[in-house]
This record gives C-alpha cells, sequence and structure tokens, in this order.
C-alpha cells in the first residue's frame, strides 16, 4: 500500500502545511521511504469538527453494527500483510516475529471487544421499579446505563507500534463505546500509524460508518497532540507513553475552559520482591528469568522489573552472582529511536557516577550507538542507598535494573512505602512467605495496580479481569485499565432517566429487554423482561 504521508480526515487527504519529517530506521539511521507532513491547527480542528458531527449517527448505531465495524478492521489490518510488519520493524527496531505478535494480539483484542458490545451488558443496565403507592413519597421509575462521550483523541507509545498505537485498545475501546477517533500518530513510527488508519478507513467504509469516525494526524511537534486536546470537540484522551508526556497532556486537558478526562497511562518501576522461601526453592531459574525479564524487548516495556529487593542472606548473594553472570550474556540490542537511547545511555552515566550504586553486572559485548544500541545494566545497592538516590524511583527505560539489599522485613517495607504509584508489583516467594511478609504485600496493594505471585509483570494478558494501570503517576486515573474490555468505561458516563417512556428509552433499558442483556433490577441481576 503507497503511503502519502499525510493526514487522513476522514476520507479526505490533506497536507496543508510544508513542515515535513523523514520517519528514521534506528539501526541503520536512515530514513525510510514517505515524508510526514505536520498536522496544522486547521487540519486538527477539521478532524475534531468532522467527528463531532458524526457522533449522533455513529453512537446510535446498533452495537452490531459497531461490532462488524470492529471486525472489519481486523480483517484489513491482516489484509496489509507483511508490508505492515516490515514497516513496524524498519520504523522501531523490533524483529518481525515480535510485530506479528504485536499484530496478532491487537487483532485478538479488538475481537473480544466486537463480542463484548454483541452481547451488550457492558453498559450496566439498572433499573429500579415505581413504587407509586410507597409513603410518604412515591417512588419513582430510574434507570440507568452507560453511555458513550463523544469524539476521543488517542496517543500511542513507540514502544508498541502496533498493539498500543493506532490500533491499540484505546482506540478500539472506544469505537466499541460508540466514540468516534482521533489519533495523534507517533512520529517514530508515522508509516505504521498511516498503514493502520488507511485499514481502519477502508473497514469504516465497507461497513458503512460515517465519514469522520476516524481520523489521524500525524506531527512531530508537542502542538499537534495540544491542539487536539485543547479542541473543544474533544470529550475525553486516552495516552501511552512517557510520564513527562502523560503529565504535559493531562494539565493541559485540565486547563481546559471545559476540562476534560485524560486517561494517561506511564512509566513505571514494578518492583520485584524475592522472600527467603522463593530463594531457597528456585533461585537459579529466579534469577534467569529476571534477566530474561529485564533484557526482553530491549527492556523496552513499561513493566519492566526496575527494582528487586531481598533480604540479605547467603542465598541472596549467590541469587546476585547469578544474576550479574546471566546479564552478561545479553547482546546489545537497537532500541526504538535516538531519543530514547539517548535518555538510557545518559540515565545509565548517572548510574555509574552515583555513590549509592555499584554496578554488579552487564552485556559482555560493548552496544554500537550508531546502531542506537543498549547493553543491558543490573546495579546494587542497599535500601539506605535507595532512600538516599530518588532516581532510583523513577523509570529508566530500557535494560536496566537495581538489586537491593534489605536487613529484613522492616526494610521491604520501607521500600515499598517510599515507591509511587506502580504498574505492578511482583512477589516471590512460598505460600508461608506471604503470611510472615503480609505487612509487605499490604503496602503493595495500595500502591500497584496489579499484584503478580511467582511470575514477572512484562507480559500483559489481555482479558476480562486484566487492570493494566495503578496509582500516579503510573496512570492519571487509578480506576482505569488501557488493557482489556474494562478499557471501554473510560470512554462513557452513566444516563439516568427517570420516569421516561419505555419505547423512548435506550434499548438496554425497556422493560421487554429486547437484546437480552444482564441487568440489576431493583437490585437483582437479571437478564428476564419487566412485565
Ligand atoms: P512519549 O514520548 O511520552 O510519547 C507518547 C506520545 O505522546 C507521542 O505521540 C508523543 O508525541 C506525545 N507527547 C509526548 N510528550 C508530549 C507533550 N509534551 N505534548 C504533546 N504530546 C506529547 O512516550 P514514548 O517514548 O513514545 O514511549 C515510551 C514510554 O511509554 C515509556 O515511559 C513507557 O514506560 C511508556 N509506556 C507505558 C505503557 C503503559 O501502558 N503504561 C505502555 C507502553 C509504554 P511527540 O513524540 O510528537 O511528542
Amino acid at each position: 500500500m503507497k503511503l502519502t504521508g499525510q493526514q487522513l480526515i476522514g476520507n479526505s487527504e490533506s497536507a496543508d502545511s510544508d513542515d515535513t519529517f523523514p520517519s528514521i530506521n534506528p539501526a541503520s539511521g536512515g530514513g525510510l521511504e514517505t515524508i510526514f507532513h505536520e498536522a496544522t491547527k486547521a487540519e486538527v480542528d477539521r478532524a475534531a469538527l468532522l467527528a463531532d458531527s458524526v457522533f449522533s449517527e455513529f453512537r446510535d448505531r446498533l452495537a452490531e453494527g459497531r461490532a462488524d465495524f470492529i471486525e472489519a478492521i481486523c480483517e484489513e489490518t491482516l489484509a496489509l500483510g507483511d508490508d505492515f510488519l516490515e514497516r513496524a520493524s524498519a520504523e522501531t527496531g523490533h524483529p518481525i516475529a515480535r510485530c506479528t505478535m504485536e499484530r496478532d494480539r491487537a487483532v485478538n483484542q479488538a475481537r473480544m471487544f466486537a463480542n463484548v458490545i454483541r452481547e451488550g451488558s457492558w453498559a450496566d443496565a439498572r433499573i429500579d421499579l415505581p413504587d407509586s403507592s410507597r409513603k410518604p413519597m412515591p417512588k419513582p421509575d430510574v434507570r440507568s446505563v452507560l453511555q458513550p462521550i463523544g469524539p476521543i483523541a488517542v496517543f500511542g507509545a513507540s514502544n508498541f507500534p502496533i498493539a498500543i498505537s493506532v490500533l491499540g485498545a484505546d482506540t478500539i475501546s472506544a469505537f466499541a463505546a460508540g466514540c468516534p477517533v482521533i489519533v495523534k500518530g507517533h512520529p517514530a513510527h508515522a508509516g505504521t500509524c498511516e498503514l493502520a488508519a488507511r485499514a481502519i478507513l477502508k473497514a469504516a467504509r465497507r461497513t458503512d460508518m460515517p465519514e469522520g469516525v476516524f481520523s489521524l494526524v500525524q506531527g512531530r511537534s508537542v502542538e499537534v497532540g495540544t491542539w487536539l486536546v485543547q479542541h473543544p470537540k474533544i470529550m475525553a484522551g486516552a495516552f501511552t507513553g512517557s510520564l513527562a508526556g502523560g503529565r504535559a497532556l493531562l494539565d493541559v486537558a485540565a486547563a481546559r475552559p471545559v476540562p476534560i478526562p485524560f486517561y494517561a497511562e506511564m512509566g513505571s518501576v514494578n518492583p520485584v520482591f524475592i522472600l527467603p522461601g522463593a530463594l531457597k526453592e528456585r533461585k537459579e531459574q529466579i534469577a534467569g528469568d529476571l534477566v530474561a525479564a529485564v533484557t526482553l524487548g530491549v527492556g523496552q516495556f513499561c513493566t519492566n522489573p526496575g527494582l528487586v529487593a531481598g533480604i540479605e542472606s547467603e542465598e541472596w548473594q549467590d541469587f546476585s552472582k547469578l544474576v550479574a553472570e546471566k546479564v552478561s550474556h545479553f547482546a546489545p540490542a537497537t532500541m526504538l529511536h535516538s531519543g530514547i537511547h539517548n535518555a538510557f545511555t545518559s540515565g545509565i552515566a548517572k548510574r555509574n557516577d552515583s555513590e549509592e550504586l555499584e554496578l554488579l553486572g552487564c552485556s559482555d559485548t560493548e552496544a554500537n550507538p550508531a546502531a542506537c544500541e543498549a547493553a543491558a545494566y543490573i546495579y546494587q545497592t542497599t535500601q539506605q542507598g535507595l532512600l538516599n538516590e530518588p532516581t532510583l524511583l523513577e523509570e529508566l527505560f530500557g535494560p536496566v535494573s537495581t538489586l537491593v539489599d534489605c536487613g529484613g522485613l522492616d526494610d521491604l517495607v520501607a521500600i515499598a512505602e517510599k515507591l509511587d504509584g506502580t504498574l505492578s508489583a511482583t512477589v516471590h516467594g512460598s505460600e508461608e512467605d506471604l503470611v510472615t511478609y503480609r505487612p509487605l504485600l499490604k503496602v503493595l496493594q495500595r500502591k500497584a495496580g496489579r499484584l503478580i505471585f511467582n511470575g514477572y509483570p512484562v507480559g500483559i494478558e489481555v482479558c476480562h479481569s486484566i487492570h493494566h494501570g495503578g496509582p500516579y503517576p503510573a496512570a492519571s486515573h487509578s480506576f482505569f485499565t488501557s488493557v482489556g474490555t474494562r478499557a471501554i468505561q473510560r470512554f462513557v458516563r452513566p444516563v439516568c432517566y427517570q420516569d421516561w417512556p419505555d419505547s423512548q428509552l435506550p434499548m438496554a433499558l425497556q422493560n421487554a429487554n429486547p437484546r437480552g442483556v444482564w441487568r440489576l433490577i431493583d437490585g437483582e441481576r437479571t437478564r428476564e423482561e419487566i412485565q
């Protein structure tokens, strides 16, 4: 498929600005085919007005129609074939196998949303029946259901060019809810964004969705995203990326004359606590799996384990040596782009200079900076060292982690208390450890969105129960997830109907329950109709 590098505003293409930017292959430093145009404020405005103009029509389509649209997106995405995977690989340095895995994950997740809206119970229909004889006041008929809020601005992250970008859960869950979407393409994979956007637009035409239900604006200046979030027709933003970017846009959303929710999923340190029972049973295996988790995808996961705490003992010493030995085998590999590579190398330089840290081990082979390569590093410190070096509590994006030697339970608890909100916290131990170290677990429960036992935080299961979020700064709003089917709840709000005629109610609230959804009627969950 031919790329044009233009804004895709509904079915129109435009390139109002001569300001362009290239798409770079991080491994070679060379430019890839197609130069991309920076969107202008007028183009952002056109996309937002168009999205708003079709919101009612899109919202009122039957859920089946939206589900067909989502399934058509899956088909059109798969039909992009190798071109799509090759472009994503060239723009990010991810191997083709990783890009294939991401595409399949995005498609499977989208199909899950199609199924959820076909079934329909997600909209949480609630009905409290009237009682005219109630004293002292008659009870009204009160019903509520979740309804879409309007056009959504979506920002993807560089590390998931397919699964957390144009085609990710943000876009698809917004469509599932009934909201039009405008994506601000990520400049580090602008070509991948355009290909994915063209698949969505083709699917929209095929399933007769109103023009404007989807648009893509591109840009490498922060203005494009800022204009989008500031636009009065945008009703919410969904963002995945760095704390700096997420916070800047969250502030823009809050400063609008009419503030909007801005769901930012940001970085995290994802601490791992290794308790004595686990070390006794399987220190070699944990050391190997931990290094694999730290270096997977060149450490470029928001769930990368950045801190690993354990209690000083002979076993912990042995474990530390095993980790040092295993990390030495990591062959340096290309990072996503030069910005992330520079941030990583300067972060490593600071860690090397820190008096609180000792380098425990690193890749045997030197990284080639011309190919944006990163080597892996594992540092060591003490609980006091960690408290003295606050940068260790911040994400350093890349293949790096720090082992923290602790004196006992109190030290582990002190570390956990010091942590900011985090996407995940992991505990390795025996079930007995969980009883002995209960005070630690109580703190982690307050700090993390996902608690993992005897596993690793990288690799998120896409399912109905998953929660990928957490207290700030892991996410801007700890209630919501950006992965899994609950992500749809970010783009809806409850609307309540009091004493409304049955024929004029949304289908999920009508007496006959024509879609057969689960409803809460007078406090009881049922699919029965109301006689
Ligand atoms: P990023 O630099 O924050 O970029 C993300 C998006 O936000 C891009 O489209 C970027 O556009 C835009 N942006 C950034 N700063 C902005 C600003 N001040 N104003 C307007 N727009 C702005 O993040 P990244 O480097 O692509 O991704 C890596 C980060 O994402 C890591 O920190 C990682 O932990 C995090 N991440 C989090 C999750 C999660 O689910 N929590 C998942 C994956 C990755 P421009 O480039 O044009 O500025």
